[in-house]
């Protein structure tokens, strides 16, 4: 480990300058939630396609109707009945004094330019009364108009949404539930994103035990909650995630262990083995191939980070083990380069960052170092909970936040205005 240290900022600019966003690649639509879109979206065609009902009625020539009232009835001859899904030749013809029942969705058929609703008819029934649409029409009884309709009315027009040609979404969209139903309106089955990156997550260390894996724990064993938490993170950073589980402290079985999924991946999280203990499995496997930092921050000093060799071609995050560490530098650092590899415009890289005022003091705080302590925040308001011991994962499950306590602060009165980093 070098003697010098890094800032957050400094060991930050320099993860994410390795980082380039992952090649675009054409996926079907179903694939492509959440993703962000690597071409620009034009409409082959208007949208809607054709002029179209709006409502259940009767398409009509709104000079027939133009007198019709309550008291003066106009009545029309129904010629035909227009479902959704006609088209083309069989269409009925609205000649003057005429019209066709129409359905929601259902191409206005030639000779109309308006649609009644069936609540302004007598639901061609004849009688007075507005009532149900009969399940059979079109032959020719009469249906009456109690209100006119101006040209147009209850009409979608063709286009009318997108024309033809029209640019509908710009490269760099990020693709949303609505922005899919967009591509799939204006008829696109596949388009070209930037794939969600791929994360491998392996756990290092002698101690620990797959959960659900022994009925109670050997001594000295505890369970493997970072590779968890960890693939947890990336998924929720929008990675497909290969979690390995946890790999015993010995160079050759972690080189091999991250031999096995390097190939497939675009970025290797290991957590444990990166201080200077005797046992610090990553260093002991990667020194000199990527580098290990102090990084002047608390919790998660040290960093493991570099870019492991071809044929693998990944980015290496090794995070320290403490499972508040990993967690926390997992935030800081890789959650940052899996949006930038996304495609993410550099705004949405990290988390949102607010002012909150502190409900309560802040005791004790390292000098130099940039502390992040678990917090809620509300309104505001930002509320430290647990302690700042690294090991606390029961008060990091309370947190929704993070207190950035600066480098040069020791300690904070309550009320002090603070940065909050927000987490999901
Ligand atoms: P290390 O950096 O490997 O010395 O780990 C620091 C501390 O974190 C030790 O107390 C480890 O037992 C603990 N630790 C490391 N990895 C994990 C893990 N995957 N799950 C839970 N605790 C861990
Ligand atoms: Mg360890």
């Amino acid at each position: 480990m070098s003697e010098r240290v890094w800032s957050v900022d400094e060991h930050l600019a320099d993860v994410l300058a390795e980082a380039r966003p992952r090649a675009a690649a054409e996926v079907p639509l179903e694939k492509a939630q959440g993703r962000v879109l690597a071409e620009e979206v034009t409409a082959s065609g208007d949208l809607p396609p054709f002029d179209n009902s709006s409502m259940d009625g009767y398409a009509v020539r709104a000079a027939d109707v133009a007198g019709a009232a309550a008291d003066a009835p106009v009545a029309l001859r129904v010629a035909g009945e227009v479902p959704a899904g006609a088209g083309g030749a069989g269409l009925p013809k609205v000649e003057p004094g005429c019209c066709a029942r129409i359905m929601t969705g259902a191409p206005l058929p030639p000779g109309a330019d308006a649609v009644v609703p069936v609540e302004w008819t007598d639901g061609g029934l004849g009688g007075g009364e507005v009532a149900a649409m009969p399940a059979v029409a079109g032959d020719g009884l009469p249906v009456r108009v109690f209100r006119p309709a101006a040209e147009g009315a209850h009409v979608r027009g063709a286009g009318g949404d997108v024309a033809a040609g029209q640019s509908v979404l710009a490269a760099g969209a990020v693709l949303g539930a609505p922005r899919l139903g967009l591509l799939a309106a204006v008829g696109r089955g596949s388009v070209r994103v930037v794939p969600r990156p791929r994360v491998a997550v392996l756990s290092t260390g002698s101690e620990l035990v797959a959960p659900g894996a022994a009925a109670e724990l050997e001594p000295g064993r505890i369970w493997d909650s970072n590779s968890y938490a960890l693939a947890a993170a990336a998924r929720e950073a929008g990675a497909s995630v290969v979690r390995v589980g946890a790999v015993p402290d010995e160079p050759g079985a972690l080189r091999a262990a991250v031999a096995r999924v390097a190939a497939d991946a675009d970025v290797v999280v290991t957590s444990g083995g990166v201080s200077v203990g005797a046992y610090d499995v990553v260093k002991a496997a990667f020194e000199g191939e990527l580098s290990f930092r102090k990084v002047a921050m608390q919790p998660g000093k040290p960093q493991g980070f570099g870019r492991l060799g071809a044929p693998a071609d990944a980015l290496f995050f090794g995070l320290p083990g403490n499972p508040v560490s990993a967690y926390v530098s997992f935030e800081l650092f890789v959650r940052p380069v899996l949006r930038k590899l996304a495609g993410l415009p550099e705004g949405e890289w990290g988390r949102p960052v607010v002012r909150a005022r502190l409900a309560s003091e802040v005791g004790r705080s390292p000098a130099g170092r940039r502390q992040f302590l678990r917090a809620r925040y509300e309104a505001g308001t930002v509320t430290p909970v647990g302690g700042a011991g690294s090991h606390l994962v029961a008060a990091l499950a309370q947190a929704d936040a993070l207190v950035v306590v600066e480098e040069a602060a020791t300690s904070l009165a309550a009320g002090t205005e603070v940065d909050v980093v927000l987490l999901g």
